[in-house]
């Protein structure tokens, strides 16, 4: 006789995606792939403290709470992971050994040792696929309602130190590219005119013609306009501070991807974002 596995999540956890739907007045996308640290109960943890848990090895402290902000300035769907990047990594491919990390920054995951290959799976097919088919979803549908490219918008956050050293990094803020030079270097300039104090990374602190980005490979490689933006997680530490920044973001994509005039495009019947965004900041985890 056949038998099943359990599914990971049980009854009563949340699902895999926060997916926002926004009231669809231009088409962008705001992608968050590190928002969310929570383990699947039936992980225990994977074996680490909580403290472990709220590390920058297991999310991007303050990234979901900006994208929130991005998309309600904006109007603007987005897809949020609310699962741990270290019970699956949903900005790696499937066949990179980091996609189920073994350790991260000096510290041993228990729960990722030596896992069985259906096990593997599991993690893919209940918490990495899900993100990315709501991605591919979203994306195509706002391809098809206003006819153009979607902007395609991933939003992380960096350690103010380097893995395992000592070096502070000097970036408030990083744009990072690989396809897309045109509007990363027209956000670099907007930053810098907007923050001329700030330091802004151009392809730092990750070079995404070195970095793996599996996220922007798989939706993005075909000549979709794209950002990536690393915040220094320091900066996020703050609703005040989030709220600037996320103006700040929303102010570019406003001004350089501007909404198609009233009538062109079908209003979405459905707006539900603001609900969603009173309850902030971190209900949804
Ligand atoms: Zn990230």
């Amino acid at each position: 006789m056949q038998s099943f596995m359990e599914p990971l999540l049980s009854k009563g956890e949340p699902p895999p995606v926060f997916d926002i739907r926004g009231n669809g007045q231009r088409p962008v996308l705001l992608a968050c792939e590190h928002a969310g640290n929570r383990v699947p109960e039936k992980l225990d943890g994977l074996g680490l403290s909580p403290a472990d848990l709220e590390r920058h090895i297991a999310f991007d402290p303050g990234a979901g709470s900006l994208t929130l902000r991005v998309a309600e300035e904006l109007g603007a769907d987005a897809v949020l992971a609310r699962y741990s990047r270290l019970a699956v990594e949903c900005n790696r491919a499937p066949d990179d050994p980091h996609l189920l990390r073994e350790q991260s920054d000096g510290t041993v995951i228990p729960g990722n040792r030596d896992l069985a290959l259906p096990a593997r799976r599991q993690r893919e097919r209940e918490l990495f696929w899900p993100f990315h088919v709501t991605v591919a979803r979203k994306l195509m549908e706002l391809d098809a309602r206003f006819g153009v490219p979607t902007l395609f918008v991933c939003l992380h956050s960096f350690s103010p130190r380097l893995e395992g050293g000592d070096t502070r990094r000097p970036w408030q803020m990083g744009v990072c590219w690989k396809n897309d030079e045109k509007n990363a270097r027209k956000l670099i300039e907007f930053l810098q005119r907007k923050k001329p104090d700030w330091t802004i990374g151009d392809n730092a602190p990750y070079s995404l013609k070195e970095v793996q980005a599996f996220t922007l490979n798989l939706h993005a490689d075909a000549g979709r306009p794209h950002l990536v933006v690393e915040i220094r997680n320091d900066m996020l530490a703050d609703e005040k501070n989030v709220q600037e920044i996320a103006g700040l973001l929303a102010e570019f994509i406003k001004e350089n991807f501007p909404a198609p005039a009233p009538g062109a495009v079908p209003q979405r019947p459905e707006y539900r974002l603001g609900e969603i965004s009173r309850s902030l900041p971190r209900w949804w985890l």
